[in-house]
């Protein structure tokens, strides 16, 4: 695969062809269990004793040589890896982790059968029997392991452990099916030897279970038990978005530039800087700060970004500036001065402090957003607000739906005027088709 250079897509249609030619299940379905199959970094080589009459478990050995703990035979690293005495293991345990953080295991297990009719192990008495299997996302694993004739013509053999998920749907069995250990030579193996780091990490399984990372049940859990004021695990409480069938609570959050960098760590660094909140890491020296400000000013940023460096002692300032500015205006030209360019980018450039704003707990009352954002309530402010929002222009589609439609929603209710208020309506007999079409429409449907 690295010396030709294969391309992830490249692997996935060789191992597909190779698929066809060979016998049902030779070879890993999928490029992520090729990967896993041959990932050495996952693979951990464990020693046993070289004495045949011991065949002791030693166990990893990262130190040249260790005695025997049955036998006190000398075991050479070197010469343990030049005969073959260790066979190798990768953690259970990570991989059982992984196929439910990556791939969606818990999705993949069948829902349990409640009838008396026995279609696969899961209906058996003995599972049944199992309490801890009755949780909705605990497993049970079926394993084996034999040898398997590498070569026809010597005794070499390969054994490999490997082991189902009952609960999986049949048709997926196949795509997680699980090799933690193998051996390789030409005795078989001693299974006290060999099963011992298996049977470690199922005993681990068994009473520790797995921790995933963050998933859409586990934040749901959470928010069950967070307040606002004591977060359980970041989470501050329940939301809305968990009414959503499709929404993943940890997936469908997308971490955003702005977000992340811009108003994260950028704002939480500068915040430590120039804040004198932590007086360890404010930077306090003036020439420092003339250094800086020297520095961002010199910053020559290309056209398109038309906001300009400012310096460190505007941090906190300007964006407030600008709605101040704008609430004052207000006071003096009142309305008229929404159109004005001026407002229009004020407007504009305060979007995020707007939605701050709006979006802080407690929510604000819309007479609190009116006297702190007056201009925000003119129509095309609050149709730009809108827009940047939700990126659907407001403005253009009703323009749109009137142009299409206001001709003859109009003569509808001309031919055939629905009540008194549509009546008066059109009797002022206004020019403008499209604040009438509106009027009129509200009328109808008793808005106002
Ligand atoms: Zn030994």
């Amino acid at each position: 695969m690295l010396r030709h250079h294969v391309t992830k897509a490249g692997c996935q249609d060789l191992l597909d062809l190779l698929q066809m030619l060979l016998p049902e299940n030779s070879l890993p379905s999928t490029n992520y269990l090729f990967n896993r199959a041959f990932d050495k970094t996952s693979w951990q080589l464990h020693h046993y004793c070289l004495n045949p009459d011991c065949g002791a478990y030693i166990g990893i050995l990262d130190v040249e040589s260790a005695l025997c703990p049955m036998c006190d035979t000398e075991c050479k690293v070197s010469e343990h890896l030049g005969k073959g005495y260790y066979f190798m293991y990768s953690s259970l345990r990570d991989e059982i982790k992984n196929l439910f953080e990556n791939h969606n295991l818990k999705d993949k297990l069948a829902l349990n059968n409640n009838s008396d009719c026995i279609q696969d192990v899961c209906d058996g008495a003995l599972y049944k029997r199992i309490t801890m299997l009755k949780g909705c996302s605990n497993i049970s694993l079926t394993w084996n392991t034999d040898g398997v004739p590498v070569f026809n013509s010597s005794s070499y053999s390969m054994w490999p452990v490997q082991c189902i998920i009952n609960e999986v749907t049949l048709s997926e069995q196949k795509n997680f099916v699980l090799v933690p250990a193998l051996w390789f030579g030409q005795t078989k193996p001693k299974m006290e030897s060999f099963l011992k780091p298996f049977i470690e990490d199922c005993r681990l399984l068994e009473s520790e279970g797995v921790v995933c990372l963050r998933t859409h049940e586990g934040m749901i859990q959470d928010a069950e038990l967070a307040s606002v004021n004591s977060p359980v695990n970041g989470v501050k409480g329940p939301s809305l978005l968990t009414t959503l069938q499709c929404f993943d609570m940890a997936d469908s959050f997308v971490p955003d530039y702005l977000h992340s960098v811009l108003l994260g760590v950028v704002r939480q660094v500068t915040g430590l800087w120039f804040d004198n909140k932590v007086s360890e890491v404010n930077v306090k020296s003036p020439s420092v700060m003339q250094e800086i400000d020297k520095r961002l000013k010199s910053v020559r940023p290309p056209s398109e970004i038309t906001r300009l460096p400012r310096s460190v002692k505007e941090r906190q300032k300007w964006k407030g500036m600008k709605r101040q500015k704008m609430e004052e205006m207000h006071l003096h030209e009142v309305i008229s001065g929404a159109e004005r360019g001026d407002v229009c980018k004020l407007i504009e450039g305060t979007y995020w402090l707007q939605r701050h704003m709006i979006n802080a707990p407690p929510s604000p009352t819309i007479a609190d957003i009116k006297t702190k954002w007056p201009y925000l309530f003119i129509q095309r402010h609050i149709y730009g607000h809108f827009e940047q929002l939700t990126d659907k222009k407001v403005h253009r589609c009703l323009e749109l739906s009137i142009q299409e439609c206001g001709q003859i929603i109009n003569e509808f209710f001309k031919s055939k005027p629905t009540d008194d208020d549509i009546r008066s309506i059109l009797s002022r007999a206004e020019n403008d088709v499209d604040a009438m079409v509106i009027q009129l429409l509200l009328a109808h449907f008793k808005e106002k």
